[in-house]
């Protein structure tokens, strides 16, 4: 299947800082093999589609998007609202959110479900955090969370991207092997298997300290379908380069 390589720039973006990235994104990018997204803070996406706009190569994600419809929600973006702004990919449940944000896996069940509602695809994030790997509950905690969005969309699962992040991987500079990534990821492939006969289409992605040194190899991996990008997302060199890995 296409993989698909998406960067989450996170809380780090400025006009300036927006459009060297993305100017230099184009003119390096090429044809890829692969589909590619980034995800950007929602104040740049009018700037953000400006920069893309004339092409389709690259798409444009959100980072989140309000379990609501609409409403008295203070802060909140919905996914109608991201849909005005062209918006293709909306992760969900990234662990940041989970920690910081107390997000549960219902909430974020039903984020996935908005997103879908809108015709959004949703980018949903498991993980483990280091404790529990350690304690040995790495396949409980990563399909537990499955479970939830399964739950609740389940007749539209085949639609969702999922992206396995091991929480003790992202942004330490601490890599999942690939032995280590394929095996949970197979994990998930089994379990959506049981949900959908169209499993083996829908994208898993690793994410964790994915860079242009170990992308080959983890995309490589047969259950390993692309790669949700950190920090190597934020510079166009680092970021072309695991796009040419992705084959
Ligand atoms: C992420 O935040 O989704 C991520 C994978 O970050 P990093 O690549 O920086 O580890």
């Amino acid at each position: 299947m296409k993989k698909l390589i998406a960067g989450n720039w996170k809380m780090n973006a400025s006009l300036a800082g927006n459009e060297t990235l993305v100017n230099e994104l184009r003119a390096g990018i090429g044809a890829p093999a692969c589909d590619v997204a980034i995800c950007v803070p929602s104040p740049y996406f009018q700037q953000v589609q400006g920069l893309l706009a004339g092409q389709d190569t690259i798409v444009m994600g959100s980072q989140n998007v309000s379990s609501h419809e609409s409403g008295a929600y203070t802060g909140d973006v919905s996914a109608t609202m991201l849909k005005e702004f062209g918006i293709r990919y909306a992760i969900v449940g990234h662990s940041e959110r989970r920690l910081h944000q107390a997000e549960s896996d219902t909430h974020v069940a039903i984020k996935a479900e908005r997103a879908l509602e809108a015709g959004i695809t949703p980018i949903v994030c498991v993980g483990e955090t280091l404790r529990e790997r350690e304690e040995g509950m790495t396949e409980f905690i990563v399909k537990r969370q499955l479970a939830a969005v399964i739950h609740l969309v389940g007749h539209c699962i085949s639609e969702i991207v999922v992206a396995y992040e091991p929480v003790w991987a992202i942004g330490t500079g601490k890599t999942a092997t690939p032995e280590q990534a394929q095996e949970v990821h197979g994990v998930l492939r089994t379990q959506l298997r049981a949900a959908t006969e169209h499993a083996d289409k829908i994208r898993l992605l690793y994410g964790g300290s994915m860079n242009a040194g170990n992308a080959a190899a983890l995309l490589a991996q047969p259950d390993i379908d692309g790669g949700l990008i950190g920090g190597a997302s934020l510079k166009a060199a680092d970021f072309l380069a695991i796009i040419a890995a992705a084959q």
